[in-house]
């Protein structure tokens, strides 16, 4: 999944974009409103993390923009603490939460599965294709009782595409959604990761193959 980030003090931005980054994460910057306004509409971000003080427009206004464009990515305001105003302003101006600061980590995070939960997804934070069982809060990827060992990228490839279960994906899709603006990932690198993929998803169980290629367009996961 990724995330902009829009907050102009460049250290707690790129502390924030650190520690989503270990969480499996990918994760934008923009250090103006301006700039994270562009960024926002320019690319499909899955969630946007907007600062409410910020020179030029502010995060309101950055809010109030991105709805006007019919876009409807999840955002979470950080205002200053008791800051009622803006925090209701953000809220009416079509912010889905937001989160004073100084905040515990824990709470950004817990915040930030909420938002990317699907309305009808259930409360254990479980992602379930067949008898494959992601978790998004343990990090614990089984396929019939069996732990299976993924890096960091492979889980957030098998993330994205088991929220997405059923839907083929392209290629550049699924780049965009688990790989940050700066990295020169290619097609080609992404066919190894798939391959890694299954090799221990599917491979060692003797079930129904879930990573499917869609020839000249992409994957999906199917059961
Ligand atoms: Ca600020």
């Amino acid at each position: 999944m990724k995330l902009l980030v829009v907050e102009d003090e460049h250290r707690v931005a790129r502390a924030i974009k650190e520690g989503l980054e270990q969480e499996g994460y990918a994760v934008d910057l923009a250090f103006d409103g301006e700039d994270g306004l562009n960024a926002a509409l320019a690319d499909d971000y899955d969630l946007i993390l907007l600062d409410v003080m910020l020179p030029g427009l502010n995060g309101v206004e950055v809010c109030t923009t991105i709805r006007k464009q019919g876009n409807q990515t999840p955002i979470l305001m950080l205002t200053a603490k008791d800051q009622d105003r803006d925090i209701v302003l953000g809220l009416d101006k079509g912010a889905d939460d937001y989160l004073a600061k100084p905040f515990s980590f824990e709470v950004l995070l817990a915040r930030i599965r909420a938002l990317l939960r699907r309305p009808h997804e259930s409360l254990d934070s479980e992602l379930v294709a067949g008898d494959l069982r992601l978790n998004l809060t343990t990090k614990i990827v089984t396929r019939l009782e069996k732990q299976i060992d993924l890096t960091s990228k492979e889980f957030a490839i098998l993330e994205y595409m088991m929220r997405h279960k059923g839907k083929v994906l392209s290629k550049q899709n699924i780049m965009t959604h688990v790989w940050d603006f700066d990295s020169d990932i290619l097609p080609n690198n992404l066919e190894v990761f798939i391959t890694y993929l299954r090799a221990k998803v599917d491979k060692p169980f003797k079930a129904k193959p879930l990573i499917h290629t869609v020839r000249g367009f992409g994957y999906k996961i199917e059961t």
